[in-house]
């Protein structure tokens, strides 16, 4: 039986809704993103014309887009679509899913220059028929270019931010859970609760490259801003986050089974035994973990390595971001553990035209399993991945009502549970004739 959730038009009028909650956020990137080129406007990436370009799209000499999809290039090579725009400077349009880039062949050299000693970062960089780079880049080599590139000034970071807020709070949203702070980051948003200019109430993670960038930076940045921040009413730092795969839309979510029509299961971005030794040392600290798991092998992985640990008498709460794919032995095995699932129903509509030509049809089956782990007593809690999709209750809803009439099992909750902070009762939506009216918190 399939029970269709209200559309919020559909909701009484003057609703108010009770502290909404998007559970997974890229703050900073929120903010960041409308300066860069918006990509989505081109039919093909070579219609873009410098003339048109922005001065706020570059970062030092190098020029930034997001949101390409594989239909915008109509060169065979795709580095050779961004030729086209210039090869006089760097060019880096990241994809739609932020788990790859294109490079036009300036950007191309730079990077090969940069880190061709690297066999394990080159490994990242998509060959086509020839052997030939095609400029994609995917997962770390991706995350790489940010080395090569001018650090954002602290004034340019509060903006962002700000704009971030006002874009969350716009949608609705009072309570936000970012993914992915770094230390110039927790600065500025330490400068701008001084200021007194915060109005949402966020949960931070910050972000981790490696188990040695956790060990010689991170830990100590996140146990101190932990100390320092106990009494701030509007912040909570949670702990650390890291990705051990990858995205379904570049091929590197880690499967159970092969991609249809290539040979590659995914990437694993760490080893068990570094995970296992990062989640060791988090927990130890009162920290919570975060874990990219977008593929059902990902998640089977972290759960049994939280399993083992849990046998050794070490415990923590284990959040599982993504989840798109899962096993159902894999949601038996989560049972007892303080895990936590963060999934993004937007993800459906936008990923739903190519799931059938990606994912053998056991691998399906699996897809957006939240009803199971609801029936499982999982926790679950919904979000956007902003900037990956747009923050809008009204989508997530409309990814819900789609995805139960395209055979995803049907979530049997009520539209009014689907957001709300689990412990926080302190911000206040208005929504009324399907609009948000106001969103804020209060005391
Ligand atoms: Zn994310």
């Amino acid at each position: 039986m399939i029970k269709p959730f209200y559309q919020l038009h559909e909701l009484p009028e003057n609703t108010k809704l009770t502290s909404v909650y998007d559970s997974h956020v890229h703050w900073l990137m929120t903010g960041e993103k409308n300066s860069y080129i918006n990509l989505k406007n081109f039919g093909y990436l070579s219609d873009i014309k410098l003339t048109d370009v922005a001065e706020t799209s570059f970062r030092g000499e190098w020029l930034f887009g997001f949101g390409w999809n594989d239909e915008q290039f109509k060169t065979l090579n795709k580095k050779e679509e961004l030729d086209r725009i210039t090869t006089e400077f760097p060019i880096c349009f990241i994809k739609r899913d932020a788990h790859s880039c294109v490079l036009n062949s300036r950007a191309l050299d730079i990077f090969c220059k940069s880190f061709s000693f690297q066999k394990d970062l080159m490994n990242f960089l998509e060959t086509d028929i020839n052997e030939e780079f095609t400029g994609v880049l995917k997962e770390t080599a991706y995350y790489a270019i940010y080395s090569l590139i001018p650090d954002l000034d602290k004034n340019l970071i509060k903006e962002y931010l700000l704009k971030g807020q006002k874009y969350f709070l716009d949608q609705g949203v009072t309570h936000i859970r970012d993914m992915t702070c770094s230390k110039a980051q927790w600065e500025c948003l330490e400068e701008l609760f001084l200021e007194k200019k915060i109005k949402i109430y966020s949960e931070i993670n910050f972000h981790i490259d490696n188990y040695q960038h956790l060990v010689s930076n991170i830990l100590n940045l996140a146990i101190k801003a932990k100390e320092k921040s106990t009494d701030n009413p509007f912040v909570k730092v949670l702990g650390i986050k890291l990705f051990y795969d990858g995205s379904l839309g570049s091929e590197t979510a880690l499967l159970s089974k092969p991609y249809l029509g290539g040979e590659t299961t995914g990437q694993q971005l760490w080893t068990n035994q570094e995970c296992k030794e990062a989640i060791k040392l988090v927990w130890s600290h009162g920290l919570q973990i975060s874990i990219h798991t977008l593929g059902d092998q990902a998640v089977t992985n972290i759960v049994e390595i939280c399993r083992q640990l849990q046998r050794e008498k070490i415990n923590g709460i284990l959040n599982l971001e993504h989840v798109q794919l899962i096993k159902p032995e894999t949601i038996q095995n989560m049972k007892g553990l303080h895990v936590r699932c963060h999934m993004q129903p937007t993800h459906w509509l936008s990923d739903k035209f190519w799931l059938k030509e990606k994912l053998a049809p056991e691998l399906y089956q699996q897809l957006f399993s939240w009803e199971a782990l609801r029936k499982a007593k999982i926790p679950v809690f919904f979000g956007s991945d902003s900037p990956i999709e747009e923050v809008s209750l009204a989508k997530i809803i409309e990814a819900l009502n789609d995805s139960a009439k395209n055979g995803i099992p049907s979530l049997q909750l009520k539209t009014l549970d689907l957001f709300s902070h689990p412990t926080k009762k302190n911000g206040e939506t208005l929504i009324s004739k399907g609009k948000v009216i106001k969103a804020e918190l209060i005391n």
